[in-house]
């Protein structure tokens, strides 16, 4: 995660009908603050509309700030304006407060501290954590070990040299890719589930929570508006969204998947309510060299990005599952990453790969298709 710069101030922009938000586009309903009408866009309400009667009207708001290194966006039904707003102001403090626990780019955080602890040699004794850190780290040992691997929160000194390939327009040495594989390794994360405590059991460590902390974020912000009496809301941190209640008057929130080969486009509709949905993959952050792709997505067994071209959607009971299974799969690949999602309960994904002929291929879960959109 990184500290946004350039990106526009606190704005509550109420005029958007399509959202984009990095990797899946949210499609979602026109106009604000003004009674919630159905758009065309969703079809026709198929939600009960008897309990409306007896509720109070609701409004739609829409907040956009930049967070994480990325832009977050809520909207949320709300009975008025004030109770949107604080409702609002409590989910980017929550937001801000788990960054300063997360964010590998701040050297401060709590997470850099904790590596930072292994920079002369493995940790002596184990270290209590937070209990949103211990939340995060406890999920990314169980993905480590569902995913065989591939999913491994430990890869820092992988990414970092990454970052460095981007600014210096160079692969890593094999000399430098040894040295950092010397620092990598789920197994070298003990964690005392009866004290809270972690232990770092290798030298110059570097976590790297990059590919679950915007799901557990976006659950956490799903929280904070439900003990506002929010429940009718839709927040996106770039390709992870969750999805709460629907809209007055609707049966589901219709999000966007991102096109894999044309990020500006979208490929495919879903429907969804009290789920989350991740899209991973290398349409956006990646790194040319002589010729070969590079994604931002680290294969921990080559200790480089992924060559391979993919874009996963997963579907997920919430967002902090779907976010680190998006991840997973993109380094799994399309066969073994699907038999995982077919093992995940409640889980449903796509996967789009191209191969070396530019030949396009998607592969659908079993329960994807309940999901879908029939407009698209
Ligand atoms: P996402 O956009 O959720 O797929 O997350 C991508 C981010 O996850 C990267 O920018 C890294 O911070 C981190 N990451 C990269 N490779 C891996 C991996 N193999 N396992 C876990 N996290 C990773
Ligand atoms: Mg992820």
């Amino acid at each position: 995660m990184t500290h946004a710069t350039g990106l526009s101030p606190f704005t509550k922009a109420c005029r958007i009908c399509t959202v984009l938000l990095g990797s899946i586009t949210v499609a979602s309903l026109a106009g604000c603050h003004g009674p919630s009408t159905a758009p065309p866009a969703l079809g026709p309400a198929t939600h009960p509309a008897t309990a409306a009667a007896t509720q109070p009207a609701l409004s739609r708001f829409e907040f956009v700030q930049p967070k994480m290194g990325t832009v977050f966006r809520i909207v949320l039904y709300a009975p008025n304006a004030n109770l949107a707003d604080r409702a609002a102001d409590d989910a980017f403090a929550r937001v801000d407060a788990l960054n300063g626990m997360l964010s590998d780019y701040d050297p401060k955080s709590e997470i850099s501290q904790l590596s930072a602890m292994t920079d002369d040699g493995p940790m002596p004794a184990p270290v209590p954590v937070s209990d949103d850190l211990w939340r995060v780290l406890e999920r990314s040992m169980e993905a480590a070990r569902l995913s065989d691997g591939a999913f491994d929160v430990t890869i820092g000194p992988f990414v970092r040299l990454w970052r460095r390939s981007r600014d210096m327009h160079e692969l890593p040495t094999p000399e430098r890719l040894a040295i950092a594989r010397q620092s990598v390794g789920w197994r070298h994360v003990r964690l005392d589930p009866e004290h809270h405590t972690v232990q770092l059991l290798a030298r110059k460590m570097r976590l790297d929570v990059g590919g679950i902390a915007k799901g557990y974020t976006a659950e956490q912000v799903m929280q904070v508006l439900r003990k506002q009496g929010i429940d009718r809301a839709l927040v996106g941190a770039a390709g992870d969204i969750a999805a709460g209640e629907p809209p007055p008057g609707h049966a589901t929130w219709r999000v966007g998947i991102q096109s894999l080969e044309k990020p500006d486009e979208v490929a495919a509709y879903v429907r969804l309510r009290n789920r989350g949905v991740s899209t991973s993959g290398d349409t956006y952050r990646v790194i040319e060299l002589n010729g070969t792709r590079y994604s931002h997505i680290i294969d921990p067994k080559t200790g480089l990005g992924m060559t391979s071209r993919i874009g996963v959607t997963v579907i997920a009971p919430d967002t902090f599952t779907s976010d680190w299974l998006a991840t997973a799969v993109s380094v799994m690949g399309e066969e073994k990453g699907m038999a995982l999602i077919e093992q995940m309960p409640g889980c449903a994904a796509r996967i789009v790969t191209i191969d070396a002929e530019g030949h396009r291929h998607v592969q659908e879960s079993h329960t994807f298709a309940d999901f879908a959109d029939a407009d698209k």
